[in-house]
């Protein structure tokens, strides 16, 4: 692009009008991609919520199932061993098939009222006969009824959780429990049943919590046990209540989280989503959508560029005159008007130039009166002055040849000033038409004419000055009778040096040619032989 600004004279047109262009077109991208982004945003993160929610709901509906149907099969192994005493392989068959035939338990143990372990599936637990001291176990042989148990380090020393059933004997008295153990800090139900959660390439996942905020599972297996419920999410859950809310995680991290209570053991469940994740997909989208819109924006920024250009045309031409006007240049001549697609273009075009022509016209006029003599028509005084002003400062060669009239006075004595004027014009159109073409004739005074004579030496001057003496001696002038001049002849810079001497000398010769007689032509030399002011003829 062109310079949009010419040294101190303001900023273009054309680039005001294609920068309010850009502005608009800019603005609106912005605009649009901004709100875009918000729509986009909301929308994706009441989404995420949403489904992060139902996702909780579902693994709530299942864990609760699992539940259940875990303390089904405890009770249906309970049946089968109360009413005992079983022989030991018995017992030991009944629990082995418990633990084989469900996935719920990593290991099944049967324990007396004392507290002391009288079974184990797998048998390899190395715990047999040992008595249980952990608060869970405690809990589960005061309570004698079905209970689960908050997570916690068992003798094995690992993280269970302990789903207890009663047992009774034959009697009907309460002889201890079988309880099954899920490991949560190894392969286990949660991970079997709710299934995995690594491929999930947004980041989202989700953890159970039991009653009092104790993570039971998570898929960081070294943070289970560990007491969220700092957690918001998990506060609503421990108050029994499940939702969507977006939180800060322990990390400062933002999580879109929904949530879901298990009821029957008021577990609960929060499934999360990064907010960052809704972020990158809002980003991804609002770049799609100013990827689509570039093209357009592009096409309308060209069409600005165009129009800018096209209307500032007219106005950009009419300030390029309105420069070189200002520039001084005489006559700028107006170009007749183009049509302009344009209906405020044209019109302007058309008046200004129109203006401009006028202007011209008027300044032509002005021009010629204030360089014209006008009785005579010829070259005036002032104007004369500039010329051999002009001239002599560009040292250019030039003659001059002072005229005046031999004894106008009686004509106008005789017969009247007005036709005195007609024998000046008489002489003034004598003189016009001797003349060469390049030669300047003046009105210099009253009845004294000069010819300025470029290029010529002063003999060439002499010959146009006889010839002009000449004519008129021989033309009958409007007085009815021939009238005779006298004429001085000198030049530049062959004879003088500046304009004053020039004109002292030709005046001089002109005294001379009247001085010897009147109706002669006397020119100028400087060391003329036999003449001591310098005259000769
Ligand atoms: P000389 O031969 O010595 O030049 O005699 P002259 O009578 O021409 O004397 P001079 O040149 O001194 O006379 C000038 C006269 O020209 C005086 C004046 O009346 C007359 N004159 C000057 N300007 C004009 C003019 O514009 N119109 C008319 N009609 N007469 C003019
Ligand atoms: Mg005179
Ligand atoms: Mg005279």
């Amino acid at each position: 692009m062109e310079l949009s600004r010419r040294k101190g004279r303001g900023v273009r047109l054309s680039f005001i009008i294609f920068a309010v262009v850009f502005i608009s077109v800019a603005a609106t991208l912005a605009l649009s991609t901004a709100v875009g982004y918000r729509i986009q945003s909301r929308a994706l993160t009441r989404n995420t919520l949403d489904l992060n929610r139902i996702t909780a709901n579902e693994l709530s509906r299942t864990t609760q199932t699992i539940i259940l149907s875990m303390q089904d099969t405890l009770k249906s192994a309970s049946e089968s061993i109360s009413g005992g005493p079983l022989p030991e392989p018995a017992v030991q068959r009944e629990i082995d098939f418990l633990r084989a035939s469900v996935p719920y338990f990593n290991s099944v143990v049967l324990v007396n009222a004392g507290g002391t372990v009288v079974s184990t599936s797998p048998e390899a637990l190395n715990i047999k006969g040992q008595k249980l001291t952990s608060t869970q176990a405690k809990q589960a042989l005061a309570g004698k009824k079905p209970m689960i148990s908050a997570p916690y380090k068992a003798a094995t020393g690992r993280m269970i959780v302990l789903a207890s059933y009663p047992v009774y004997d034959e009697n009907g008295v309460y002889a201890g429990f079988i309880g099954g153990s899920i490991y949560l800090q190894e392969k286990n139900v949660f991970q079997n049943i709710l299934g995995k959660q690594e491929d999930n390439k947004n980041g989202s996942y989700y953890y159970v919590v039991d009653a009092s905020g104790n993570l039971i599972y998570h898929p960081e297996a070294e943070r289970i046990g560990e007491n969220v419920s700092a957690n918001p999410a998990v506060r609503s859950i421990m108050n029994g209540i499940g939702g969507q809310m977006a939180i800060r995680n322990t990390e400062g991290i933002r999580f879109l989280a929904g949530f879901s209570i298990v009821p029957a053991v008021g577990w609960g469940i929060v499934s999360q989503t990064p907010a960052s994740s809704v972020d990158s997909d809002v980003g991804q989208t609002v770049t799609r959508m100013a990827a689509v819109s570039a093209p357009l924006a592009a096409v309308l920024l060209l069409l600005g560029l165009l129009v800018s250009r096209r209307l500032a045309a007219p106005i950009n031409r009419l300030a390029q005159l309105a420069f070189r006007l200002n520039r001084g240049e005489a006559a700028v001549d107006m170009p007749e008007a183009p049509r302009y697609w344009n209906y405020e273009a044209n019109e302007l075009y058309q008046a200004v130039s129109g203006a401009f022509r006028a202007l011209n016209q008027k300044a032509e006029d002005f021009s010629r009166e204030a360089h014209t003599d006008q009785l005579t028509g010829l070259t005036n005084r002032r104007m004369m002055d500039l010329i051999v002003g002009r001239w002599i400062g560009q040292r250019l060669p030039f003659a001059v040849i002072m005229l005046d009239l031999d004894r106008f006075k009686s004509v106008n004595d005789t017969y009247g000033h007005l036709k005195g004027d007609e024998v000046l014009r008489f002489l003034a159109r004598i003189m016009t038409e001797e003349k060469r073409d390049e030669d300047y004739c003046c009105r210099y005074g009253g009845e004294e004419f000069a010819v300025l004579l470029p290029y010529a030496s002063a003999e060439q001057a002499f010959e146009v000055a006889e010839r002009i003496r000449a004519r008129t001696e021989g033309e009958i002038s409007p007085v009815g009778k021939a009238m005779t001049l006298s004429l001085g002849v000198s030049s530049f810079p062959a004879g003088a040096e500046d304009a004053e001497s020039l004109f002292r000398q030709a005046d001089g010769a002109l005294y001379q040619a009247k001085q010897t007689g009147r109706n002669r032509t006397v020119l100028y030399r400087e060391a003329a032989a036999g003449s001591e002011n310098g005259f000769g003829d």
